[in-house]
């Protein structure tokens, strides 16, 4: 138990406007996929109320549309019309209930359309017809009077946020979004009043800026969102061109606060940064804010893989930023304020910047959750669970993340449950995943299981595979199949005296070490194939990486790929898309071109490496068929697929027993 005074400077007060933030952690703007028709709803307001009764001092809510021309994709808040008003003022009733202050984002992409409404593309507006390489979108020029208009409706979403009870509002001119073009002198070309100076290039933001102070006065919070460097190859607005912007807006007294974050919608490379993957330094941002805030006199905010507060309390303490959004670490552990504030920081169920479940439902449009807290995004159904009605005597068979997550439910609901795991430790294939390049923090999956198995008083054995004896001796009154799953190995015809072929678990366990030029065969497209290639590289080999798919990493969230495909080229390993393994002979390794079915061969080659998926470790359940207590299956056992499924099956059974 840590004792004293913790994060002192993280837990102090701030001054934002006229509005005090009880401490310096808040969540920044992010979109959750919980709307309906563009309007808030009971699901999105208990996300909310579940970080804010955590305990953050700042909720800055997601992206609202002010103008029909900014529906960037088909589940967008919109703050367009009163319609908004009530939903929203539900929400700052609720925050506001934990002592929580709420601002809220207003939002206009440009030509940053990510999706359409209808199956048609949307005609995208912007300062100029400048193409963006990401969306692939070839925007029009906006007209005047849109422009104007624009203006006026994020002075209009001002007013309606203020009318609900919100304390203020956050206009987004980070990530190339529509401010951002405006201020980018190769996006912006145009030759009128609002381009071709840099006096112009800032007008379009002044407007946003005045039209919000109009419509709702000086005591409502009115903040800036920038990308303090926008990151990217060509074209992105770079630090001195922002560093000017937010000095100049500085000077005119209009804001009250700049939160900084860095990259850019508008490029692959960029928007790796809108939420940076674990391959990413934590809190690698907070140098840009601090350069920033020397040059400002209103607090600075940082967002940025800060997962932990002893990172936070670093950043404020240093003065590189006036408070922190630690906006994954809430998703992943919404009392992450509560803990780090009450000595229990030992307790935080840390983030590991996967990307999976929070922007990777995202980006699939589905609604935001968390492969380590399965709760969130469904806090209605698992919010609060209760203790079960009788406790009961619970094994649980496997100790991955799944049956981890199973034990520690059940025991937190009063059951006595003893986990068995047949290995030498817990952990699963998560032991695994963490060994390969970049993926080390995977590993806190299990950390953090352990640490909240052991807080809930799950007895844990090691060394112990369950079978139907040890059943049929213990007779628990339920028991949990989390036996996971082995390496499937397709048919294959291999010819003469073949090449080795060899599991991906082998080589990346440590037990086969190939050497030369190793082949690939990639059939699940996610982080083994991809993180195999670059292992097997890195250790001097020749890699040839064949996927089953159009890209390595194709079912990979895209800014977690982006990073594995750019240490992949540098590590010169050559991809082969859209083939399947059929066989290999001594020295050759036949594929077959999925679509085209013709052979493509490679030759050279002096061992292949199968990452073709599991199958599952199913044999316990054939056995406990005719057991008399309760039995359920989970995880990989009832069908290989990842971490999140795991932990959520292993959440939603330690519910309902
Ligand atoms: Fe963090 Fe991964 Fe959870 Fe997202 S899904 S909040 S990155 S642990």
């Amino acid at each position: 138990m840590v004792e004293g005074p913790t994060f002192p400077n993280l837990f102090s007060p701030l001054l934002i406007g006229a509005v005090t933030l009880k401490n310096r952690i808040f969540s920044s703007g992010h979109d959750t996929v919980m709307d309906e028709n563009g309007l808030m709803t009971d699901r999105l307001i208990a996300y909310h109320e579940a970080r804010a009764a955590g305990g953050m001092g700042l909720i800055v809510v997601q992206v609202a549309g002010v103008h029909e021309s900014g529906r960037y994709t088909s589940h967008v808040l919109m703050a367009t019309g009163d319609e908004c008003i009530p939903g929203y003022r539900t929400l700052a009733e609720t925050v506001h209930g934990h002592g929580c202050a709420i601002f809220g984002q207003l939002f206009h992409p440009g030509r940053e359309i990510m999706e359409s409404q209808d199956g048609t593309a949307p005609v995208a507006y912007a300062p100029s017809s400048v193409p963006t390489e990401r969306f692939h979108v070839m925007p029009r020029e906006m007209p005047r009077e849109m422009l104007r208009e624009i203006a006026d409706g994020y002075g209009g979403a001002a007013r309606r946020l203020q009318q609900a009870g919100l304390d203020g509002i956050e206009l987004v001119a980070s990530h190339g979004y529509l401010p951002a073009q405006f201020l980018n002198p190769r996006v912006n070309l145009r030759d009128d009043a609002y381009g071709s100076s840099d006096e112009n290039r800032l007008r379009f933001l002044r407007e946003v800026i005045d039209a919000a102070r109009k419509e709702t006065g000086r005591d409502f919070v009115v903040g800036l969102r920038i990308s303090a460097d926008e990151l990217t190859h060509e074209n992105g607005l770079t630090k001195d061109e922002v560093l000017a912007t937010c000095v100049a807006l500085d000077a005119d007294g209009t804001l009250d606060y700049v939160s900084v974050v860095a990259g850019t919608s508008a490029t692959l490379a960029g928007s790796t940064h809108i939420v940076p993957p674990m391959t990413r330094a934590a809190a690698y941002t907070a140098p840009m804010a601090a350069e920033l805030k020397e040059n400002v006199s209103i607090p600075v905010m940082v967002a940025g893989r800060i997962n932990q507060p002893h990172e936070a309390e670093a950043i404020i303490a240093g003065g590189q930023a006036d408070a922190c959004a630690m906006t994954r670490a809430l998703i992943c552990d919404p009392l992450l304020p509560e803990k780090a504030g009450s000595g229990r920081a030992e307790e935080i169920r840390a983030c590991i910047g996967c990307n999976q479940a929070c922007i990777g439902h995202f980006h699939a449009g589905y609604p935001i959750s968390c492969i380590q807290r399965p709760e969130t995004g469904r806090e209605q159904a698992y919010g609060a669970l209760p203790p079960a009605p009788q406790a009961r005597t619970v094994m649980v068979a496997g100790g991955g993340p799944g049956g981890l997550k199973a034990a520690v439910v059940a025991a937190q609901r009063g059951h006595r449950v003893t986990l068995y795991e047949a290995g030498r430790r817990v952990g699963g294939q998560v032991l695994l995943a963490e060994q390969l390049p970049g993926r080390a923090e995977f590993g806190g999956v299990i950390t953090n299981l352990v640490g909240e198995a052991e807080r809930a008083g799950v007895t844990v054995v090691t060394r112990t595979r369950v079978d139907r004896a040890l059943v049929d001796a213990e007779h628990p009154d339920v028991v949990i199949v989390a036996t996971g799953a082995t390496p499937y190995r397709p048919p294959l015809e291999l010819m003469g005296e073949p090449m080795p072929v060899l599991d991906a678990w082998q080589v990346i366990g440590g037990e086969a070490v190939p050497r030369g030029h190793v082949v690939v065969a990639d059939w699940r497209c996610d982080w083994i194939g991809i993180g195999l290639a670059q292992l097997l590289a890195e250790k001097g080999n020749t890699v040839t990486l064949a996927v089953d798919g159009y890209m390595p990493g194709q079912r990979l969230q895209m800014y977690v790929r982006h990073d594995n495909i750019a240490a992949l080229h540098r590590a010169h390993v050559t991809v082969i898309p859209t083939t399947r393994v059929f066989g290999a002979d001594a020295d050759t390794v036949y594929l077959e071109h999925v679509l085209s079915r013709e052979p493509v061969m490679v030759e050279d080659v002096a061992a292949l490496d199968l990452a073709q998926g599991h199958t599952s470790s199913d044999g316990l359940l054939a056995e406990l068929e005719d057991y008399g207590g309760e039995v359920h299956a989970i995880g990989d056992c009832l069908a290989p697929r990842t971490v999140e499924e795991a932990v959520l099956e292993g959440l939603v059974v330690g519910a309902r027993i």
